[in-house]
Parts: C-alpha cells; structure tokens; sequence
C-alpha cells in the first residue's frame, strides 16, 4: 500500500491538500518535519498516514485530554488501531493499555507530556519500535507563546532515552517566527521540512454586526438555523447564562459551559454539544480548548473578545469540516469598556516586576485596539485578519459581510475639523465618550463635571447624531489622523498627520454603510452564506435530512459524536451522488472502506429507500459541475483543472509594465489564461514560488510579519515598495519590474 491506498482506505479521500504530500513525503523519507497549518487544514492527515507506513508505533504527544479521545475515537471508527494514556485512565486501564501497545496492538498511541516521565511508560518505550514522534499543538514547549506548558519541555529528555532517534514531526496552528524557531531548536529538529501554509479560512464567512438588540437577533439567527450546530461567546458568565435561558425558553436545545459551573456539569454539557443532543452552546472563552467538533456551522460572539488572537481562534472552530461556516461578532461600543475593564483588573503573575506588568497591560490594549478596529472597518473583514497575522494580501474577498455591502462616501472634512479643533480645545484629555458628547452638544452629569458646557465646541456638531461623531472619530483613527492613549483612558489626541487637515491640504472621506442598499446588502449577503443548498436541490436537501436523521442515530445507538460516522460534506456528497452500490459509494468522499464496512449498507439502503431506484438529480448543475464544486470545497489539490499555465502564444501578449505587485501580476496571468481547463494563478502562489527560491521572504517582528526581498531577487527585479490599504495605512510589500515579470510569465509557459 502507498499513501494514497492509505488516505482512500481508511480515510476516504481521494486527494491530498496542499502541503500534506510534502510533509508525510519528507517523514517517509526519514526527516523531520515542522508543520504551520491553520485549524482544519488537516494536521492530523500529515502524521497518520505515514503512521500506518512506518514500521513501528507513532507516539503522538498532545496537551489535550478531550482531543486525544476524539482522535483516537476518530481513528478506530476508521479501522486504525489507535489507543490514548493519560490521566482519565485509571492505573489497570493504562497499565493494559502499554501491555496491549507492547504487544504491538497499535500503530498509534496518543500520550499527555506528564506520562512520558513515568517509569512504567518510559519501560514500555525503551523496548518498542517508535518509528515517529509527533508533537501536536507545539507552540507549547515556547516560552514566548501564550500558552507555554513547562511540561512540553520533558520531551526532549524522553527523546534522549530512547535508543534510537525516531523521526521528529511538530504541528501548530500558531506560531510567530519566535515561537518557530523555539520550537525547531527546543526540539532538537535535524534539518527540518518546515512548512507554512497560509492563515486564510476559505470556507468561512466573516461579518460584524451592531444590532440594536443583540438578544432579537440572536435568537433570529439560531431560529433560522435550526438543527445547525453553533456556539456563541459571551465576555461574562452572567451573559452566558441569561443566552441560553432565552435559547431554551424559544425551545431550542442550547448548553452553557464557563468557569462558575461545576467540573461534571461542564463535562456534561461539553458531551451534550459533541453529540448534539444539544447542538447549541453558550460559553465564555473558557470552552474550547481541545474541541474538534468539526461540523459547527457558526460561532457567534456576542461580545467583541479582548484580541484579534483570540477571535480568531474561537471564531476557528467554525466549519472544520471544509464546509461554509459563517462567523459573526455582534459589536456594541459597551464591550470595549468592558474588556477595558477586564484588561485592568487581570490577575498577572505575582512574579512580575512592575514594568512587565505594565508591558503585558500595554500591549493587552494594543491587542484590544486592534480588534476594535476590525469591528470598525468598512473594509474587507478577511483582509483585515490576515493582515494582522502578517499575511499581506490585497483585494476583496467576496465572502464577508463588507464586501457584500455597498458603502457611499462621505466627504467629513468639516466635521473632523471640528473634531480637531475640541480635542485641541479639551487639551487632549478626553476619551471618544467625553469629545463626542461634547460636540454633539450632550448634558451629562459627567459633561457638566468636567464644565464643558461653555467651550466653543459644545454642540459645535449638534447637527449629527452622537454615534454618527463616533464613527467619525473612528474613520479618523483607522486613517491615522487621530491616536488614542495606550492606557485605560484612551485618551484620543491628534497625530502629526491632522495638521493637514487643520491647514485644508488633506480631506476626509467616511465610508458609510448605504441605508437603500440594504436590500441588496441582504441579496448579496446570502449569496455569499449559500453551503450546501449551494449544491443541493430541495429534494436533496430532504435527502439530506434523512441521512442525517439516520447519522444521528447510528450515532446514539454508538455512543460516538455524529461527526466521527460521516462528516456533513460526506453526507452531501452523497446526496450528490446518490450511490445505488458500494462501488458508487466508495466514491463518496470521506467513506473509505472500513467505515464503508460500518455504514455502507445501511446509507446505501436510505438512499435506495428515497430514490425509490430513480436516478433523480439532487444537485442543481451537472454531476460534473456539482462533484467538481464538492471537490474545490474540499480543498483538493487533484481537481479537474491542470495547474496554472500558459501557451507561449498566449504569454505573448502578457502586457509588461514598469511595476505589478504579486497579485496584479497573477490577475494579468489569469487574464490570458483559458478558465476552462486551467486552475487560476494567485498573488500568493507566486509569493511562495520567490520564497522557494529564496528570492523573498517573510520575517515576524512583534507578530507584524513583513516581507523581504534577498540579494538574488533583487538582482532578478524583485522590490519593496510603500502601498495604502484602503483605509489610508501604508505599508510595505514586493513589486516586481519587467524583468521580474518576464522571469515569472516564463516560468508559467507550458513545458
Ligand atoms: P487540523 O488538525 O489542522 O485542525 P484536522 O486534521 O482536524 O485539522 O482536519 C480537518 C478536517 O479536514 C477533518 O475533517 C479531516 O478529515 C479533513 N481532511 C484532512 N485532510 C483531508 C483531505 N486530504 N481531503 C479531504 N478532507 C481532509
């Protein structure tokens, strides 16, 4: 068997992802290797399908108890003889477990780092065959990362006490270019393949609403998605529970998980979501860690989180399965004072010296910054994320809610003079609440205190309403215009730049959402949301419904998770190929043969019971249409498409010019190209094409990521240049002239 006899037969996929080949290639080929993948990427594919080629037994350390047993759970419903040690087993179950493991009943053992120290595990492993050792979730042996466990540093000794060296594998899905280096070092990694692919979660869709009642639209949103599985953040316990009372009270099946309730409460309710017999949690932050539930179909935030780290993260969880996932954060300008709050009343380490602390506060507000700006701006939401974790990339998405929205442009000069002229006025003491209140001519108690009331800015833009002030203010920090204090006061003062505005040189456009175009905000909006009624027509939807029903219980009859029968894309799938046999439903994606062996018959006798032997269409489109749209959702890198190329005809009539970014360039490529039977060309690709040959790359400083051009790219026409995102921020990135240009567009010529 090779690695694709491995990947059909007990995983069911008929391709690899982009990046998986490379690393199982490397670790068949003996090498270490360091994986960076963004969550469902598909870490776990890059380390077990050489785990079953490998002679002996892969040991996988992972921090995580609830996803050791999801995986190992996984694994055997698949046909892999996988176990797990570690604190949940009592003695007599782990001390089977290594006599069973000794006896080489498994090919992959799933161990928590404390173990490794133990005599009884270290005997065991001193006398087997570890052909691999992987290390999940590697950014905790950094010291640097957030989530540093002392523990991880044991692995390393363990690997010392061992005979022979096993072959070395690290997975994260975070890791700046310090943690990356701790981890190869700390490791000890000999000459690693490393790995980075990019943070972009394709399959979801990214919106921040201001509802004026975030409890309306909630519920709307969760009636409307009934029998999807979704979780929704909440910054405080108290919220968490006031959500899920009223989700209960509308009659929906919703669980709660924070600190405040008791372990086998919160264990309960965890299982409860996992098995969807609850399909909808409410949770703080607190929940999360280590759950692989991979058919969630939204996260909600009820409060904005305290960073974009932390967004990201809770929003990830969101659509493992590859399929459409929508991720929403209802925004109200009260959550920033709350964080705030939260942010200055942190317990820190009592080891801290007072600079440290301050440090740590600092840059806790820096982060909070940052994610309210992304509540703010008007611009693409996704480009918004992957800038900040250093991806530069340019244009639209068009799967986000800001890029659904149509915004007009209003030209604010005037009123953000006004604006400087009161920060100017209040001698740059204030906050956002305090000036706009001021200018919008507001009688607080608080405004009356501070007597404002007799300045020459005092209702100086009575004419708008306060919000409206707010927006402008925040227009006017994303264009850089104004800063505000890194402390908890956020203090706005002005920057050098507003003296343009003060002398008239510089004017100041607000983008405002258009109130008419709410309709076809609407329109497009769901456009952007369709996932599997994309695909399905409404008797494949019923379809679908059934095998769903029978999933689940199968799943109850089992006691397993639904997702580890069949995942969601797997059900549609065979909604699109409606199988009438096992060969038709071997070609279902996701069904390899031991859970063909499992399942097989009784999908096949629902579907056959549906179609009643008709051979209907479930999908709208032709089969190939619909098998090739599954096929590019799943991220295959075998679709039907060839790989990007150009005739030499067609690379005649490239038009040259004195500069292009990566992303024009790929533009003017595709332009030429025949869409038929070509995949498309991406700025991206041709960024990792320069890293590979080391003409550019990338380096992390403060988690800001900024790309560089080598001595050899220069001298192949590579350059960095200033641009400006649309928001008015300059920032750096690679131009490439003619002749860089020429190089490229040869590259692409079909051989
Ligand atoms: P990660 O550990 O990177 O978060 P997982 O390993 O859990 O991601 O994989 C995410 C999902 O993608 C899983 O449902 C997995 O089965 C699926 N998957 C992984 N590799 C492939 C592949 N080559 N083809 C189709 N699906 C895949």
């Amino acid at each position: 068997m090779d690695k694709y006899d491995i990947l059909k037969k007990y995983f069911g996929y008929p391709d690899f992802r982009e990046g998986q080949e490379l690393l199982i290639d490397s670790i068949l080929n003996g090498r270490d290797v360091l994986g960076i993948m963004p969550t469902g990427a598909g870490k776990s594919i890059c380390y077990q399908v050489p785990a079953l080629l490998l002679s002996g037994i892969t040991l996988v350390i992972s921090p995580l108890i609830s996803l050791m047993k999801d995986q190992v759970q996984a694994l055997n419903q698949a046909g892999v003889h996988a176990a797990y040690i570690n604190s949940s087993l009592s003695e007599s179950q782990i001390s089977k477990a290594l006599r069973l493991a000794a006896a080489g009943q498994y090919k992959i053992i799933y161990v928590a780092p404390e173990r490794l120290e133990t005599y009884e595990f270290l005997q065991f492993a001193q006398q087997a065959e570890i052909s691999m050792l992987t290390v999940d979730e590697a950014h905790c042996i950094s010291q640097w990362g957030q989530d540093f466990r002392p523990s991880y540093l044991k692995i390393v000794q363990f690997i010392r006490r061992l005979e022979k060296r096993p072959i070395l594998s690290a997975f994260t899905a975070t890791a700046t270019e310090k943690v990356k280096e701790d981890i190869a070092c700390v490791l000890g990694l000999m000459e690693p393949q490393a790995l980075v692919t990019g943070f972009d979660r394709k399959n979801l869709y990214f919106a921040v609403e201001t509802p004026r009642k975030k409890d309306s639209y909630l519920m709307q949103y969760v009636k409307e998605h009934k029998g999807e599985s979704g979780i929704i953040y909440c910054a405080t316990r108290k919220n968490v529970d006031l959500v899920c009372d009223r989700l209960r009270a509308e009659g929906i099946a919703a669980t709660k998980y924070h600190a405040g309730l008791g372990a086998e409460e919160r264990r309960q309710n965890q299982e409860d979501f996992i098995y969807d017999r609850c399909p909808v949690m409410a949770a703080t932050n607190a929940f999360g860690m280590g759950i692989d539930k991979s058919n969630v179909r939204y996260v909600i935030h009820y409060n904005m989180p305290q960073s974009m780290e932390n967004y990201y993260q809770e929003a990830g969880r969101a659509g493992r399965d590859g399929e459409r996932a929508e991720c929403i954060l209802l925004y109200s300008a009260q959550d920033v004072a709350v964080n705030r709050y939260l942010i200055e009343n942190k317990e820190q380490n009592a080891e801290n010296t007072w600079e440290e602390m301050e440090q740590i506060r600092e840059r806790d507000e820096e982060r909070l910054r940052a994610m309210t700006y992304y509540c703010m701006t008007p611009d693409c939401l996704r480009e918004y994320i992957l800038r900040y974790f250093g991806e530069m990339r340019s244009g639209r998405c068009e799967n986000c809610l800001n890029c659904a929205r149509e915004y007009e442009e209003a030209d604010v000069t005037q009123a953000a003079e006004k604006i400087i002229a009161c920060i100017l006025e209040c001698r740059q003491r204030y906050g956002i609440n305090v000036i706009a209140g001021i200018l919008a001519g507001e009688s607080r108690a608080k405004l009356r205190e501070y007597g404002v009331f007799n300045y020459d800015s005092y209702g100086s833009l009575k004419e708008l309403r306060e919000t409206e002030i707010k927006m402008i203010i925040h227009q006017m920090l994303i264009d850089g215009l104004l800063v505000m204090s890194n402390d908890k006061y956020a203090i706005l003062k002005l920057s050098p730049d507003a003296d343009a505005v003060r002398k008239g040189q510089r004017r100041v456009i607000w983008k405002k959402v258009k109130i008419n175009a709410k309709k076809a905000d609407t329109a497009n909006v769901s456009a952007a949301r369709m996932r599997k009624s994309d695909i399905l027509n409404s008797k494949g939807l019923e379809l679908f419904e059934r095998l769903r029903a029978l999933r689940t219980e199968i799943a109850r009859e089992e006691s397993l998770p639904p997702y580890i029968i069949f995942s969601d894309k797997t059900l549609v799938d065979m909604c699109v190929k409606a199988p009438m046999e096992k060969q038709e439903m071997m070609q279902v994606t996701g069904v390899g043969e031991n859970k063909y062996e499992r399942y097989g018959e009784q999908f096949l006798a629902a579907i056959a019971d549906y179609s009643k032997g008709s051979r209907e269409k479930y999908y709208f489109g032709d089969v190939q249409e619909a098998v090739a749209q599954t096929a590019q959702r799943s991220g295959s890198t075998k679709g039907k498409k060839a790989d990007f190329y150009l005739t030499k005809e067609q690379a005649e009539s490239f038009p040259y010019a004195e500069k292009y970014l990566a992303a024009e360039l790929a533009e003017k490529l595709n332009g030429l190209r025949d869409s038929e039977t070509v995949k498309k060309m991406s700025g991206a690709e041709i960024f990792r094409t320069m890293q590979a040959k080391e003409y550019a790359g990338e380096t992390v400083q403060n988690g800001i990521r900024k790309k560089y051009v080598s001595k050899q790219g220069q001298t192949a026409g590579l350059f960095i240049g200033m641009r400006k995102s649309k928001s008015g921020t300059e920032y750096e990135d690679i131009y490439y002239n003619e002749d860089a240009q020429r190089m490229i567009v040869a590259m692409v010529i079909e051989k």
